[in-house]
C-alpha cells in the first residue's frame, strides 16, 4: 500500500473529526499532499469516519486519476487539488460542516476578527464563496479565488474548507475557525461585535511567529 503513514493519519484525524462533532455523518473530507510523490491521500466518498481503515483512503494524483485504493475518491477531490496547486505551503487540508461556519455561510457572512485566534487563518478575515454545488470544480475555483493569501474559506450554503503545513495544523486551524465563527454568532446575538483592527492583527501575526515551543 503507498503512503502507509499518511493513511494511517487521515483514518486518526477522520475519527477526531466525528467524534469531537466538527462535522456530522459522512460529511466533510481529508487530504494529505505529499509532494515529493505529488500524490495525494483523501478520505473516501460517503463512507462514516468511525468505519474508516487505511485500506479505504484513495492515493490520486491531483487530476483525481487513482494510483492506489480501490475506494472512490472523495467528491471535494478537485477542491482539494487547488489548495496544493495554488499554495507551495500546504500539504494538508480539511473540509468541514461544523455547526457554527456553516450558519455564518447559510448568511453568506465573513468569519470577522472577533478573537485574535483568527490570525491561525493568516489573514484578519476569513471570505465567504458565493454558493456553488459540491463535488464541481466551479466550486474549487471560486474558493480558491476568495481564499486570497490566507489559509481559510467558508463555502455559502456548505461549510468550511482550510489547509495547513500538516494535517495537525489544518485541523487545528478547523477547529479555531469554528471557535471563531461560534464566538462571533453568539456576539451577535448580545449586539455589535468589536472587530479587531488591522494595527491589531499586524500585532498579533508578528507574535504568532514565535508562539509555543521552538522546535516542537
Ligand atoms: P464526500 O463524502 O464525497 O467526501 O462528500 C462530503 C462533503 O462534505 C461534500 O461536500
Ligand atoms: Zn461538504
Amino acid at each position: 500500500m503507498l503512503l502507509q503513514d499518511e493513511r494511517k493519519l487521515i483514518v486518526e484525524y477522520g475519527k477526531r473529526m466525528s467524534q469531537e462533532k466538527l462535522s456530522p455523518g459522512t460529511s466533510g473530507n481529508l487530504s494529505i499532499y505529499n509532494e515529493e510523490k505529488k500524490l495525494m491521500a483523501i478520505t473516501p466518498s460517503g463512507i462514516n469516519y468511525m468505519d474508516l481503515r487505511p485500506e479505504d483512503v484513495v492515493i490520486t494524483d491531483l487530476e483525481a486519476n487513482i494510483v492506489d485504493g480501490s475506494r472512490k475518491p472523495s467528491s471535494e477531490w478537485a477542491l482539494h487539488s487547488v489548495f496544493y496547486r495554488d499554495k507551495p505551503e500546504a500539504r494538508a487540508v480539511v473540509h468541514s460542516h461544523s455547526m457554527y461556519c456553516t450558519v455564518l455561510a447559510a448568511l453568506n457572512l465573513p468569519v470577522k476578527a472577533v478573537h485574535y485566534v483568527i490570525g491561525d487563518a493568516g489573514a484578519a478575515e476569513v471570505p465567504c464563496v458565493p454558493y456553488h454545488t459540491f463535488g464541481t470544480v466551479k466550486l474549487a475555483e471560486e474558493s480558491i479565488k476568495y481564499c486570497g493569501n490566507g489559509k481559510a474559506v467558508l463555502l455559502g450554503n456548505h461549510g468550511q474548507i482550510v489547509c495547513g503545513s500538516d494535517l495537525k495544523s489544518a485541523y487545528g486551524l478547523a477547529c479555531n475557525l469554528e471557535f471563531l465563527a461560534e464566538v462571533q454568532y453568539k456576539a451577535m446575538c448580545l449586539g455589535n461585535p468589536v472587530i479587531l483592527n488591522d494595527e491589531q492583527m499586524k500585532e498579533v501575526m508578528e507574535k504568532f511567529k514565535t508562539y509555543g515551543q521552538a522546535n516542537h
